[in-house]
């Protein structure tokens, strides 16, 4: 059998899958529908809890790719086959055999606008988590008139835990990078307060709970238990926000310079009827088994990595491409030892937990 695998998404779960899959000996073909390697990491500036610039985390990732064949502004658009033998029918219209295919399409980011109360689109100084990084990058958090801000809100869970958007799931990463982007303004901007309004503080990973404790301690981050229900424009540009402190039951008014949306991620599921996979009902991809068959799809010889199933962080993406690289190699060991019927494979359709 050749063994080859193709990889639909160059993000850091899809580069360190392939570098992973390169490493063991397998043939790779890399395919990304923008036009260079790294998904949203390109637009991200520094990431938690260790402040590791994201362009140093796609750098490290492609330099493993020497031997993987990449083709960049390209989709699928097409799945023909079955495992171990699937013809897989690009937008050029290349047809690539694969042994494998492992989606790692990643996610989207929630569109804030969809919660109009908070005026992203509609004012000025409304803008969500990756356009401060942006400005982050560039060194210069400012308000849209170009002055520097005194006080910046910074609002958790927006497109996360909401019933109303239909998005119940928590994004799991927002509330370290609202910390870690506080800890950012404030170096950058020594003289600006910072208000971070959540619903809860949920900082799980190694390093998080440290660094939201340096965010208090060392930079001076406040943090407001409150639900904000919504933002007005004031005649100068800046915003008045309407919140409830939920410590207190207390109605609280905040006028704030500018006002950054943490916005979550949602599936990304535009393979669903290409690939024929199964999707959640939180509207990310299902896998096999939640517990001991996560980088399985419900179709044999198609697997899954990174956000692909659900929020993570960069550090777990990069190890869920990993594993994925693991279990298509194993998948592989498992075809090679089994006798042909017909002379067809006999594929495994119940995954080992051993
Ligand atoms: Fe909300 Fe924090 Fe969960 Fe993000 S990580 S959805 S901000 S609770």
């Amino acid at each position: 059998m050749n063994k080859k695998v193709v990889i639909i998404g160059a993000g850091p779960a899809g580069m360190a899958a392939a570098g992973r899959l390169q490493d063991l000996g397998i043939d790779v073909v890399l395919i990304e529908k923008q036009d260079k390697l790294g998904g949203h990491l390109n637009k991200y500036y520094k990431v938690f809890p260790d402040f590791t610039d994201a362009s140093e985390i796609i750098n490290n990732l492609q330099v493993n790719l020497g031997k993987t064949r990449i083709l960049t502004q390209t989709t699928v658009t097409k799945i023909k086959g079955s495992a171990p033998h699937f013809t897989v029918i690009t937008s050029t219209g290349e047809q690539i055999e694969a042994s494998a295919i492992l989606v790692a399409t990643g996610f989207k980011h929630f569109d804030a606008s969809l919660k109009e109360e908070y005026g992203y689109g509609i004012y000025d100084n409304c803008i969500n988590a990756i356009e401060l990084d942006a400005m982050l990058k560039a060194g210069k958090v400012t308000t849209r008139t170009g002055k520097s801000p005194k006080k910046v809100g910074i609002i958790h869970c927006v497109g996360s835990r909401d019933e109303k958007v239909n998005n119940n799931y928590c994004s799991r990463v927002c509330c370290t990078n609202a910390v870690k982007i506080g800890i950012e303004i404030k170096e950058q901007n020594p003289d600006c307060d910072i208000y971070c309004l959540y619903m809860d503080i949920r900082v799980f990973g190694r390093g998080y709970e440290e660094l939201y404790r340096t965010s208090q301690e060392d930079f001076g981050v406040q943090f407001i238990r409150g639900r904000l229900s919504e933002a007005a424009e004031k005649n100068d540009g800046s915003l008045l926000l309407r919140l409830e402190d939920t410590l207190t039951a207390k109605p609280m008014r905040l006028t704030v310079d500018l006002l950054v949306l943490m916005v979550g991620m949602e599936g990304n599921s535009e393979l669903a009827d290409v690939a024929g996979l199964t999707i959640g009902c939180d509207r990310f991809y299902a896998t096999f088994h939640p517990q001991y068959a996560n980088n399985h799809s419900t179709q044999t010889g198609i697997f899954l990595a990174g956000t692909a199933t659900g929020p993570k962080a960069i550090m777990e993406s990069i190890t869920d491409g990993r594993s994925a690289a693991a279990e298509i190699a194993s998948f592989f060991t498992k075809i090679a030892s089994k006798s042909s019927i017909n002379g067809k494979y006999v594929i495994p359709i119940t995954v080992s937990v051993n």
